[in-house]
């Protein structure tokens, strides 16, 4: 590996004295005003999406189209950037997806990178670089990185007993294992995580862990592995980010602080597999890196793959970092490669880790096994050369300090009255009557005839360049793209108080007429490349047609440009104004939400809730057809005692229940309530189905589902032990 000659020091923090001569935002920090460092050059990071299937627009949201934004934006301001990304093709669901499908690994990340690569090059996405972790220069980087490591004697080698399936032959890495999360119960938390509440888990955690490979109970069976000591890093890690990094979006710096807080463990860098980065030790057959040990990595070997200069990028200290993810991937980009890279020497740190939480789509999370999810590839077919709308909802919504909702109606809304109306508008309306009133040809300003208005507006577009910038400096990208559009709203404004189609009336009563109709068409014109300049990070398709409208070359969108209203030359003609955006019809909105509710794949048990929620109505055979002892022994009864029940809000049927399971407390949400009032169940026993998946009912998730008989009549009754038991007991 490169070392290179400048050893890494934290970023230093220097306290802001006066001016500002370098142009750049100052951020706000607490209560004290920072200067930012004074960087030479910028790398950003997307994170690395898995290669075992397409991109959803959460992923758009969540990282690659902010972090597009920001390197468009820095571009603009000319400063030395980069940007890198790649697919990630080690991760433990390619090996899954490779065996439901049939195929090999290499066959799987293969398909999906390319369709990955594909998509968000046609997004607009602008990597410098956008690779592959399969890759040999990634495979070298990745085991000379371990191999330092090994060599300084930092790992700690340790024989442990893990799962194993023996019906696959093979030791089960943490994904491979599923089972219920002893903190929420939900029943298919993995064994490193809980995707539902976020909990960091191992297998052993698990109740009733079995193989997702093959169903089996897992056994226990002794291997070796190499254990990186976090903990030893513990305290350097508490300096680094809760005294230095208080500037950290709040959804990043809390859950590092609550991570540092809990306190950290050794964690294995290796696992059995043979699909991966091998180990590079002697005596260490089937055993390859831990994905989150060489994803992270990812960045360093397409930057060397980008260029020859990559260590100016990750080892010079002016070198300002920044990794653009989710949410679900802070731990790693925090804490655990940050502590990698330390332990390793000679690379910078990042500077800002800007997570976004989740998009939720039309009120549900986002589950790619349920198919709940707007794809990348789907929406170019749909919507072609419609990009920028995307973009525009995906930025104006972005779930940025908190997990946001994405709808089809809030897409067509935003797309319809705030680009269509505001943007697109206002543009077309100064090109249509510049033609009408100028004679296709920027006019003149007459100083003498400005007035208030002219004045104030000229103000907003050089005020509008601050604000944008400063906002976009601290990865506010809603705000930003808010100012912008708010700037347009002002145009409109500003012209439909001049109305200078109402002047153009009156040429040959005011001899000022003539005057009055230039200055607010050239200030209009100067207001639309200035929406020009600021619109192109985020939407740059959108940028290039105004360009091609106003008849200017691309330096024209050079950030120094944002705030100037002498863009366009007096006397220069433009062309004819060409729509810059369509109005999207209702009729593809439903057409959209159909789509995604006939695609959605309901689960067993949500087919089963929905047949509960119809108690009373159904003509079933006596007897359902036979099962075998397998099928029972998958249904995870429990007893445990009603503790609360509520009716749900504009739900005749339902009663919100929370059900005391003695490890824990889960809500149930049941269809019970013309049967039963709330106050009369609390305190029943009642056995219920543990291991059901989660289903959301009027915006309340249930977990679980209460048996009841019901008998001729109709009429609903528990089934419960016939006496007062342990909450938690089995049933069998
Ligand atoms: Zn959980």
């Amino acid at each position: 590996m490169y070392k290179c000659a400048t050893p890494v020091r934290m970023p230093a923090r220097e306290i802001h004295s006066g001016g500002d001569s370098s142009g750049r935002t100052r951020m706000l920090i607490k209560d004290k005003m920072m200067a930012p460092k004074d960087y030479k050059r910028i790398l950003v990071t997307a994170a690395l999406p898995y290669a075992n299937g397409p991109v959803h627009i959460g992923h758009l949201a969540g990282c690659y189209l902010p972090a597009d934004i920001y390197v468009r934006y820095q571009r603009a301001q000319k400063r030395d950037i980069k940007f890198v990304g790649g697919s990630d093709e080690h991760g433990v669901p390619i090996t899954i997806r490779a065996m439901k499908e049939g195929i090999t690994p290499q066959q799987v990340v293969d398909k999906y990178h390319a369709l990955i690569k594909d998509s968000l090059a046609q997004m607009h996405i602008s990597f410098d670089i956008y690779s592959r972790t399969s890759n040999k220069v990634h495979h070298d980087t990745a085991s000379a990185f371990f191999k330092r490591l090994y060599d300084d004697g930092l790992f700690e080698e340790k024989e442990t007993e893990q799962y194993y399936d023996e019906q696959a032959k093979t030791f089960l890495a943490d994904r491979y294992i599923i089972g219920t999360c002893p903190v929420c119960g939900n029943p298919n938390a993995y064994g490193d995580q809980c995707e539902r509440c976020g909990s960091s888990l191992s297998p052993e955690m698990l109740i009733e862990p079995h193989s997702a490979l093959s169903d089996a109970v897992p056994v226990k069976k002794k291997t070796k592995h190499w254990y990186f000591p976090l903990q030893n890093y513990e305290p350097w890690l508490k300096e680094w980010i809760i005294e230095g990094h208080k500037e950290w979006k709040n959804n990043v710096y809390g859950q590092c602080k609550s991570w540092l807080d809990n306190g950290l463990q050794p964690r294995a860098m290796t696992r059995d597999s043979n699909w991966g980065i091998k180990v590079p030790l002697p005596d260490a057959d089937g055993k390859v890196l831990y994905v989150w040990f060489d994803a992270p990595i990812g960045y360093i070997s397409a930057t060397k793959e980008l260029t020859d200069q990559w260590d100016d990028y990750w080892c010079k200290d002016d070198t300002k970092l920044v990794h653009f993810i989710g949410k679900d991937n802070i731990v790693f980009h925090c804490i655990i490669f940050p502590a990698m890279l330390k332990a390793h020497g000679n690379f910078v740190l990042p500077d800002n880790v800007p997570a976004n939480e989740f998009l939720n789509i039309e009120g549900d999370k986002v589950s790619t096994s349920r198919n709940w999810a707007v794809w990348v590839n789907d929406y170019l077919q749909d919507f072609p050369d419609q990009q920028d709308t995307l973009r525009y909802v995906l930025c104006a919504n972005a779930p940025e300090t908190k997990d946001n909702d994405f709808t089809w109606k809030d897409f067509q809304d935003r797309n319809n009255s705030e680009l269509v109306n505001i943007f697109g508008n206002f543009v077309n309306r100064a090109f249509v009557l510049m033609h009408k009133l100028c004679n296709g040809k920027v006019p003149a300003l007459h100083k003498d005839t400005l007035d208030e208005k002219d004045a104030a507006i000229l103000n907003d577009i050089k005020e509008s360049k601050t604000k944008v910038e400063s906002l976009l400096e601290q990865y506010k990208f809603r705000d930003a793209l808010f100012e912008v559009i708010d700037l347009a709203r002002k145009g409109n404004k500003y012209m439909q108080e001049k109305e200078p189609w109402i002047v153009a009336k009156r040429l040959s009563e005011n001899p000022k007429a003539q005057e009055l109709i230039d200055n607010c068409l050239h200030i209009c014109l100067q207001l639309t490349a200035n929406l020009a300049v600021l619109i192109n990070p985020f939407l740059p398709t959108t940028a290039k047609k105004m360009l091609h409208m106003m008849k200017v070359v691309d330096k024209i969108l050079d950030w120094e440009n944002a705030g100037k209203t002498n863009l366009l030359s007096v006397g220069y003609s433009l062309r004819e104004p060409q729509l810059l955006f369509r109005k999207i019809e209702d009729a593809e909105i439903s057409l959209q939400v159909e789509k995604l509710n006939k695609n959605k794949i309901v689960t067993e048990a949500e087919k089963q809730k929905e047949a509960g929620d119809g108690i009373g109505s159904t003509d079933q055979p006596i007897i359902k057809s036979t099962i075998q002892y397998d099928d029972f022994a998958k249904l995870d009864l429990k007893v445990g005692t009603i503790t609360a029940a509520e009716k749900v809000a504009k739900a005749d049927k339902l009663l919100k229940l929370e059900v005391d399971l003695g490890f824990e407390k889960r809500t149930i949400v049941s269809g019970i309530a013309q049967h039963f009032t709330a106050e009369e169940i609390v305190g029943k026993q009642v056995v219920i189905v543990a291991n059901l998946a989660p289903r959301k009912m009027k915006g309340i998730e249930s977990n679980g589902m209460i048996l009841m008989a019901e008998d001729k009549a109709g009429k609903l009754h528990f089934v419960n032990p016939d006496k007062k038991i342990d909450e938690g007991s089995g049933v069998s």
